[in-house]
């Protein structure tokens, strides 16, 4: 076959060249200058995102399922089999799919019903929506620091903050690692009167001494934001332990009706009950996350290869990279949500992410400290001081990691750190 070249554009300034346009019959194919240089030497130096939402294969499947079922509202079937399958893992009494996390703790705020005067105690290292769901319902927040060993709250500071008017404790598993749980059981134990709550967005299927994360606190919250383990975009779930919570959580999730009563046959009509939200995650997305979450183990499986492998190659070289590497204490499971380590200084690691970006791998540092934030400072009535939470937000850098990775894009992350910070 012969086909005729009608043109070819070189795009170029003074300097160098954008890109090449040939024109072939009516069709145009237009090379950059990346693709010209790939196309030419052979040399394919690969981008590394720091985050790929992950998907199972399912997720057509089942979204076309849910749109020829007709229901695409929140409590449909897919959200059903969702909240079945989470109910059924964690042993717990109910479970509410929600459109996020950050929706799941204001429901929990709205189920305690938190208001001015009641202080909640949230770990100044973590995502702002652990703090903000209680801030908007009145609450004074505390800010406890974190420990080193887990990154998770710091049980003495907790101690430290304690008084008649905290009504709340918020933990997080940070990167999928448990926090120290029994601390914070004995510390609680002490102050019957004080929730405690799971915020588990990390921490899906990790466990702490052989229990699952999410089954310590009255209430635990999950979110399937695109950033997570399990994704559908957005979306999110509670986790309550009393079949009390349970049955008024039903009616604050549908607009404060007793809608789901009804639906169940245990009242003839539904009407207006409590306060509530439009809480409930829509089918479309229910069918998406069920996807994922019914391949759970295998998709658990692949991310704990990853950090394996992040292990394997980093611990021979971190003592000369000096970097340090997180520790899952004794009897723990991580969730693997991420794989992060630490600088020596905060100028070393803006420049290790600066320098990888440059050759295609991105990193990210994280939380920036929630005490020392405007709105942190609105929120509370202390001045504190968390210097742990301080000194590990500037020193902290989060390494890709996300299900689909390969074993090589493992290795060429680790190669490209260790050339930076060798050559720096
Ligand atoms: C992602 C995240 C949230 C918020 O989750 P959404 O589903 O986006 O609302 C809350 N807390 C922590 C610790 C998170 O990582």
């Amino acid at each position: 076959m012969h086909i005729s070249l009608e043109s070819i554009i070189f795009s170029h300034d003074n300097t160098s060249l954008h890109f090449v346009e040939f024109r072939l019959v009516g069709l145009c194919f237009k090379l950059t200058l990346t693709s010209l240089n790939e196309c030419l030497t052979g040399n394919v130096s690969p981008v590394i995102r720091f985050n790929v939402p992950s998907t199972s294969g399912n997720e057509h499947t089942y979204v076309e399922q849910a749109m020829r079922s007709g229901y695409l509202a929140s409590g449909g079937p897919f959200s059903t089999r969702c909240s079945q399958l989470l109910q059924e893992a964690h042993e717990c009494a109910g479970v509410l799919m929600t459109t996020s996390c950050t929706d799941a703790l204001e429901l929990t705020a709205l189920l305690l019903d938190i208001a001015p005067g009641d202080t909640v105690i949230v770990p100044s290292f973590t995502f702002t929506s652990t703090a903000l769901a209680f801030a908007r319902q009145g609450a004074n927040l505390r800010f406890a620091d974190i420990e080193r060993r887990t990154m998770g709250i710091d049980v003495e500071s907790v101690a430290a903050l304690l008084d008649d008017s905290v009504r709340a404790v918020v933990c997080v598993h940070y990167a999928g690692i448990p926090c120290d749980v029994d601390g914070l059981r004995d510390l609680l134990a002490e102050f019957p009167k004080v929730v405690l709550i799971e915020d588990n967005a990390h921490g899906l299927f990790g466990e702490h001494k052989g229990q699952k994360l999410g089954t310590f606190g009255r209430f635990s919250t999950l979110s399937f934001h695109e950033t997570k383990n399990f994704q559908c975009g957005e979306g999110g779930a509670l986790l309550i332990r009393s079949e009390d919570d349970t049955e008024r959580a039903q009616v604050l999730v549908d607009k404060g009706t007793n809608r789901k009563a009804f639906l169940l046959g245990n009242v003839d009509k539904y009407s207006w009950r409590d306060t509530g939200s439009s809480f409930g995650i829509s089918d479309l997305q229910a069918a998406f996350l069920y996807a994922q979450l019914e391949r759970a183990t295998e998709i658990q499986a692949a991310r704990a290869n990853l950090t394996a492998m992040y292990r394997e190659r980093l611990e021979p070289v971190a003592p000369e990279l000096n970097l340090s590497l997180p520790s899952v204490p004794d009897s723990c499971r991580s969730a693997h949500h991420m794989f992060y380590v630490l600088t020596t200084t905060q100028a070393v690691r803006d420049n290790l992410i600066s320098e990888c970006k440059g050759r295609g791998v991105n990193m990210a540092f994280h939380y920036v400290p929630l005490h020392s934030s405007e709105a942190g400072r609105r929120f509370s009535d202390t001045d504190q001081d968390c210097p742990v939470s301080t000194d590990v937000s500037a020193r902290l850098v989060r390494l890709p990691f996300y299900t689909s990775m390969r074993s090589q894009d493992v290795e060429h992350v680790v190669q490209v750190m260790t050339e930076v910070i060798r050559t720096s």
